[in-house]
């Protein structure tokens, strides 16, 4: 299969990231959000990090104004009826994700793959709200995307071959490195990942140590580029609790239930980098 135009819904920090690299490769990009402000912020992201490229050398001005040409934006699902390969990088809700992908299932022309940028919600189950679950996959990119090598491909049940191999091709022609995983909560990397970060949010919660102490030991003690509570911060602190309720739910095993001090943050709206305040203050930069 050719993928010629390649779709991206959420224009938030991944699905921008995910259309940005797509662009870059050559390909047609139509990113869809669900209201033009947030298209317009998902477009601003990228114009700034390729502008970073511009600046460095690593890019001229008029490739820079070649990609952004690429990418169209978009707040009508409609779009899609022109996609060869639709990603989907709303937020990890599985309610939501499942609304999204019948409809998604009626619009992409059928034959056409439907991919999931979920960073641990079953591919078997969201492809099973479709009507071609053996063109559904995961492909789960890292953030942030444009910096980031791995690629991890989640296989769902009834994936077909050909399916996992246009992904895998494409995340190369991203410049990326694919990664397969076997669909399980959370996949290879979130199954390792999140159960460190929970660890540190109740290290934090128990009093062993101040943010700035557990983020120090992980970075100067286990050579980490960045603290475990850096990370959460910067991933997203509602995106970490929907992950790890994943894991509880998925496994059914307390040791994956969330630290109490993790879920009064999101209900306080600290949600990391992107809302200002998380573990740590963000509002004066
Ligand atoms: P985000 O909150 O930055 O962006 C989500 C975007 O989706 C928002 O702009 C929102 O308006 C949009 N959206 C919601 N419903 C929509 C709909 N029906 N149609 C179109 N757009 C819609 O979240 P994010 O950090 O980009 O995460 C997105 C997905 O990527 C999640 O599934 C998350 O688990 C996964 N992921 C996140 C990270 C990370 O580090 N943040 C890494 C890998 C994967």
């Amino acid at each position: 299969m050719d993928v010629k135009v390649f779709g991206v819904v959420g224009a938030g920090q991944m699905g921008n990231g995910i259309a940005h690299v797509a662009a870059a490769s050559g390909l047609k990009v139509i990113m869809n959000d669900v209201k033009q402000e947030f298209v317009d912020r998902g477009m601003a992201v990228i114009e700034k990090n390729l502008g970073r490229a511009v600046s460095k050398g690593k890019m001229t001005e008029e490739e820079k104004g070649e990609i952004l040409g690429r990418i169209k934006p978009s707040i009508d699902p409609a779009d899609f009826g022109e996609a060869d390969f639709v990603v989907e990088a709303v937020v990890e809700d599985l309610g939501l994700k499942t609304a999204l992908f019948q409809r998604l299932d009626e619009i992409v022309p059928a034959g056409k793959i439907l991919a999931s940028n979920t960073s641990s919600i079953s591919i078997t189950k969201l492809a099973a709200v479709t009507k071609r679950p053996e063109k559904f996959i995961g492909m789960h990119f890292m953030n942030p995307v444009p910096v980031m090598k791995l690629v991890e491909i989640i296989n769902g049940l009834a994936t077909d071959k050909e399916t996992t191999d246009v992904t895998v091709e494409l995340s190369k022609k991203f410049g990326k490195i694919p990664v397969e995983a076997y669909d399980f909560p959370g996949f290879i990397s979130n199954r390792v990942l999140m159960p460190m970060i929970n660890e540190a949010v109740f290290a934090l919660f128990e009093g062993v140590g101040t943010a700035e102490a557990i983020d120090e030991v992980m970075k100067l003690g286990m050579n980490h580029p960045m603290g475990p509570l850096t990370l959460a911060d910067f991933i997203g602190l509602d995106t970490c609790l929907a992950i790890l309720n994943v894991l509880y739910e998925g496994f059914g095993d307390p040791k994956y239930r969330p630290c109490p001090l993790l879920k009064k943050y999101v209900d306080a709206g600290f949600l990391g980098r992107k809302s200002g305040r998380g573990f740590y203050d963000y509002s004066s930069k």
